[in-house]
């Protein structure tokens, strides 16, 4: 007898030996900047929920009334059963808030990557893509069939001079980058990669994951932030994040729109998004402009974060430098800072330790980054004591290794 399924039991024992396993925890209740897990409540540092709509009770009532009047589910794909008129105002109302003559919502973020970049290029042309983008813009480039090389993560030579190498043999190029990088916090370099793009006749489609409802005078997102919205690209965003729903989105010139309507796969043959999830996002774009104080706020609570974290290091300079924990905070422009941790087994030890006193925050490790970290993201809803209650325990848990 043979047994073809024993390499996934090795498999896993592997991801263990290397600190890699990980597992769901069940988060009891959500209330926005607080958290329960285990029945107790912690502050939550570990949410995508920057603007804190994910419970507001507009919102709710809005998915209610969405759910009344069109069911539960879509029932269908959108070209065929599944097209509701809430779906077209929620793209004309993503299309308004970018600048762009139109926008496209699919089911998700990671198949509006996947969908966008098998659409975009195929195997006669060149993907650039910068070596820190996200998983699924990594697995669109693959799926697409096109040559792809990656960059040093927001090197503008090294992007250059690949494109001035190779961009010639191929027939049509997209370069690929994350707006705001989600393991890291800093922005791409958006109007170069366009000038670079406009120099070599390569498309550039920008990942706004992080940065849609979190960067730029209205949350437009990283184009809004630099100015460019109004140059030609395919923005594409999630509904997932600051939207506090599910879905993604592409927004672009009405040709680009039409043409993805017609030539992405992972949005013509999928099921349109649900009434509630279409409502809810509706619902978080029209609040995000009745409310821009949202922004301020997320902005604000941003920098109190960092600014209370570098005043412990640099309080705790002696330890930090003759310790081996190689602690140190990553630049950040945006809603996500992070500490930077020596190893697997001390970010998930370090994880551990804030959750038993108090605070959720998400260890991360290899393979989703290359050196391990804790990974902070604000909301426009934490109050300061939440800040100061991670900053307090974050001393404490110096003290203690
Ligand atoms: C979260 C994320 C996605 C995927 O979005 P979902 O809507 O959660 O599928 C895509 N790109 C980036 C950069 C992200 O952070």
């Amino acid at each position: 007898m043979t047994n073809a399924y024993r390499w996934i039991g090795k498999s896993l024992r592997t991801l263990h030996q290397a600190h890699w396993y990980r597992s769901v925890q069940p988060i009891e209740r959500y209330d926005g900047p607080t958290v329960t897990i285990d029945g107790s409540l912690l502050v939550n540092l570990a949410s995508n929920d920057y603007l804190g709509l994910a419970t507001d009770p507009r919102l709710i009532a809005q998915v209610k009334a969405a759910v009344e009047t069109y069911g539960t589910g879509a029932t269908g794909s959108r070209l065929l059963s599944g097209h509701r008129p809430l779906h077209r105002a929620l793209e004309q109302a993503i299309a308004q808030l970018k600048g762009t003559e139109d926008a496209i919502v699919f089911s998700s973020g990671y198949l509006a990557n996947l969908g966008a970049t098998t659409a975009l290029v195929n195997s006669r042309d060149l993907i650039l893509s910068d070596e820190y983008n996200h998983s699924s813009l990594k697995n669109g480039a693959i799926l697409s069939g096109a040559q792809i090389i990656n960059y040093a993560h927001s090197n503008l030579a090294d992007l250059e001079t690949k494109l001035s190498e190779v961009r010639s043999r191929y027939r049509r190029c997209l370069i690929l980058t994350d707006g705001v990088f989600g393991m890291d916090g800093d922005i791409c370099s958006l109007p170069e990669i366009l000038d670079l793009g406009d120099q070599f006749e390569a498309m550039v489609m920008i990942d706004e994951a992080h940065s849609a409802g979190v960067l730029g005078k209205t949350g437009a997102g990283c184009a809004e932030h630099f100015g460019c919205q109004h140059r030609p690209m395919v923005q594409m965003g999630t509904l997932s994040k600051a939207f506090a729903s599910l879905g993604g989105y592409v927004a672009g010139s009405a040709e680009l729109i039409d043409f993805l309507r017609n030539r992405a796969s992972s949005w013509i043959y999928t099921t349109g998004l649900s009434p509630a999830d279409t409502a809810a996002a509706l619902g978080a774009i029209s609040l995000l402009i009745k409310e821009p104080n949202r922004l301020s706020q997320l902005r604000q609570n941003a920098q109190y974060l960092t600014e209370q974290i570098d005043r412990l290091l640099s309080s705790q300079a002696d330890l930090l430098q003759a310790d081996l924990l190689n602690l140190k905070r990553l630049h950040s422009d945006t809603a996500i800072v992070c500490l930077q941790v020596k190893d697997a087994a001390t970010v998930v030890s370090m994880g551990q330790y804030l959750k038993q006193r108090g605070i959720f925050a998400a260890a991360i490790r290899p393979p989703t980054v290359p050196v391990s970290r804790l990974r902070l993201s604000l909301m426009a809803t934490h109050a300061p004591d939440h800040i100061d209650r991670f900053i307090y325990v974050l001393a404490d848990w110096l003290k203690s290794v």
